[in-house]
C-alpha cells in the first residue's frame, strides 16, 4: 500500500491506494480526519481496514504534496556509498556520518527548488532512500531494527556546496527552504521489498547522473537504525535519509551544478519518482550579513 498527501477538490488530504495506477482514496472519505503523517501511521490498521471495505471512484492523478508533515526530526547520513566516498576523496567512515535536515526544508515531489543566487552558486542534487519510522524505537538491535520502519520514499538531499565548504558543517547548506523534496508517496515496508536491493538513479534534464543500487550502502538501513536509536528516540513519522550514490554534480570534472530551469528527476525502483525544477527564489536579494570579528 501507499500513503500520499494530495490536493483534492475538498482540500489537502492524505490518501491511500493499493498500488501504482489505482485511484487514490482520501482519508476523509474513509471518515478520518488526519493532518500529520505520524497520525496516519498510528491509525494505519484502521485506515487499512477502512480502505479494504471502501467503495467509490477515488481520485486519479491528483497533485501530489510532500507526504511527510511535521516530523519530529529528519536525520541524514553522509558518505554512505563506497563509490560516492571515492568521488569526494573522503576517508571511509568507521561509523555513520550523521547530520540533520530541518522540517522547514521539506518540499513536494514536484515542487520548485528555490535558489537565492546571492547566497549560493553551487546547488547540487543527491538522490537518497528515505526511511519513514512507524513506531517509537530506542536501542534497536540488528534483529529487530527493521520492525520499526513504516515505509520508504525517495528524497533529494539538495546541497549548496559552496556553503557546505565555507560553514564547515551542513546545517545551513542543506537546510534551505525547499531543499528536501520527499515522495512522491510513502510505500509501506511490506510492499517495497528489501531496502538493500533497490535501483537508485537521478537525471538532470534527461541526462543520467546517478545510477546505482542500495546494495552499495556502506551501512545498511538496519545498521543505521541501530546506530541512531542508540542515542536518540526514533518517533513515528521521523525520516532518515540514507546517503547518496556516486554521480553528484560536485563529483564531475568540471563540477556540474544546477542552474535556473534545470529539471532534476530522482527515481528508486518501485517507489515512484521526484521531478523538481530549479527556480530562482522570487524573494532573492542581497542579504544583510552579520559578521563579527570578535565578541
Ligand atoms: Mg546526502
Amino acid at each position: 500500500m501507499q500513503l500520499a498527501r494530495i490536493k483534492a477538490t475538498a482540500g489537502v488530504d492524505f490518501a491511500v491506494r493499493g498500488k501504482n495506477d489505482e485511484p487514490w482514496t482520501c482519508l476523509t472519505d474513509l471518515g478520518m480526519d488526519v493532518s500529520r503523517t505520524a497520525e496516519a501511521i498510528s491509525r494505519w490498521s484502521d485506515i487499512d481496514e477502512a480502505y479494504t471495505r471502501s467503495v467509490g471512484a477515488g481520485v486519479t492523478d491528483p497533485e501530489l504534496l510532500c507526504p511527510v508533515v511535521s516530523p519530529s526530526k529528519i536525520v541524514a547520513i553522509g558518505l554512505n556509498y563506497m563509490d560516492h566516498i571515492r568521488e569526494t576523496n573522503s576517508p571511509v567512515p568507521e561509523q555513520p556520518v550523521v547530520f540533520a535536515k530541518y522540517p522547514s526544508s521539506l518540499n513536494s515531489p514536484r515542487g520548485p527548488i528555490l535558489v537565492d543566487p546571492h547566497l549560493t552558486e553551487q546547488v547540487d542534487y543527491e538522490v537518497e532512500l528515505a526511511v519513514v519510522i512507524g513506531t517509537e524505537a530506542r536501542r534497536l538491535t540488528r534483529d529487530n531494527a527493521l520492525d520499526c520502519v513504516f515505509g520508504y520514499a525517495i528524497a533529494n538531499d539538495v546541497s549548496a556546496r559552496d556553503l557546505q565548504r565555507r560553514d564547515s558543517q551542513l546545517s545551513r547548506s542543506k537546510g534551505f527552504d525547499t531543499f528536501c523534496p520527499i515522495g512522491p508517496w510513502i510505500t509501506v515496508a511490506d510492499s517495497a521489498g528489501s531496502p538493500q536491493d533497490l535501483r537508485i538513479s537521478s537525471w538532470v534534464n534527461g541526462e543520467t547522473r546517478q545510477d546505482s543500487s542500495t546494495d552499495q550502502m556502506l551501512f545498511t538501513v538496519a545498521d543505521l537504525l541501530v546506530h541512531l536509536s542508540a542515542s536518540m528516540t526514533l518517533e513515528a513519522g521521523d525520516v532518515i535519509l540514507t546517503g547518496t550514490p556516486p554521480g553528484v554534480g560536485v563529483g564531475h570534472e568540471p563540477p556540474m551544478f544546477l542552474k535556473d530551469g534545470d529539471v532534476v528527476r530522482c527515481e528508486i525502483a518501485g517507489l515512484g519518482e521526484l521531478r523538481n525544477t530549479i527556480r530562482t527564489d522570487p524573494g532573492a536579494r542581497l542579504p544583510e550579513t552579520v559578521l563579527r570579528q570578535s565578541i
